[in-house]
This record gives C-alpha cells, structure tokens and sequence, in this order.
C-alpha cells in the first residue's frame, strides 16, 4: 500500500502536481477498494470517514486529475454510472471485465488476450492501437452453479 501510494506521487510529481491531503485520501480509499468499481459518490462517502472536511467537488477533480494522469480508468458497465479503477501497476492495457447479469459482480482478467486482435486492426486498418476496453457481460459461475440447483 505504502510503497504505491509512494509511486502515485511520483506520478503526480512528474506532471507538476502534489499528493495534496485530499487527494492522497481519495487514492487510498481506491487502493482499499481495489476490486469494488466504485462511483464517484461511492468514493466521496468513503473519503469523507477519513477527512470529513472534503467536499464531492473535490473528490470529482481528483478523480478526473487521476484519469487523465492514466492513474485510474473509468469505466461504464452500461449502466449509466462512471466508475473508477486503479489501473495495475506497469500494465501496458487496461485489464478486462466479466460483468455478471444476475448478480452484478465484476471479475476482472489482467492476462491482455488480445495480441492477435491488435496486431490484426494494426495491420489491416493501419491503425495503432494504444489500449482497449473489454467487458464481457453474461453469468458467473455462482449465477450458474444456483441456477443449475434451482432447476
Ligand atoms: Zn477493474
Ligand atoms: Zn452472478
């Protein structure tokens, strides 16, 4: 935890900004939550049990500063609401989502898959890829597992 906050402010640093309190509460909250996908309200409720004086305003601007830093992703699961990701560290691509229709958990996969697709688009629409965005939605194996026992 320490050792990436420590990484996010050399992040920080290298564009001229600062971990200002604020912000560092806003980016430990996203390491504790790592895998939850959260909101930006769901992160401004949580930074608010650290540091009860921050506003949402705040919390939005950090949360738009960290993507555009390619610190954090945000992502829709086609539900309409912006959610924030910690991208992984020394991660060429952002990693792929199973998002299940029953449930509502998301899995994630870091393994990129995807080398012969890019390699494909780069080839024959002479375009280079620099990332991509995948979510596969269908039903998770606990989904499939109650559904076969309630058959
Ligand atoms: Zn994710
Ligand atoms: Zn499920």
């Amino acid at each position: 935890m320490e050792h990436r906050i420590e990484r996010i402010k050399k992040q920080l640093h290298a564009e001229s900004y600062k971990l200002t309190p604020q912000r560092e509460a806003t980016v430990r909250v996203l390491l504790e939550r790592e895998e939850d996908h959260l909101s930006a309200e769901d992160i401004y409720l949580l930074v608010k049990e650290k540091a009860p004086e921050i506003g949402l305003a705040t919390v939005y601007r950090t949360l738009e500063l960290l993507s555009e830093l390619k610190i954090v992703d945000k992502i829709n699961f086609g539900d309409g609401v912006s959610r924030y990701d910690l991208r992984k560290e020394g991660a060429a691509h952002f990693h792929h989502h199973l998002v299940c229709m029953e449930c509502g958990t998301v899995e994630e996969i870091v393994e990129d898959l995807l080398e012969d697709v890019e390699k494909k688009v780069e080839d024959q629409w002479q375009f280079q890829v620099k990332d991509h965005r995948l979510t596969f939605h269908g039903i998770c194996r606990h989904c499939q597992q109650k559904n076969k026992e309630s058959n």
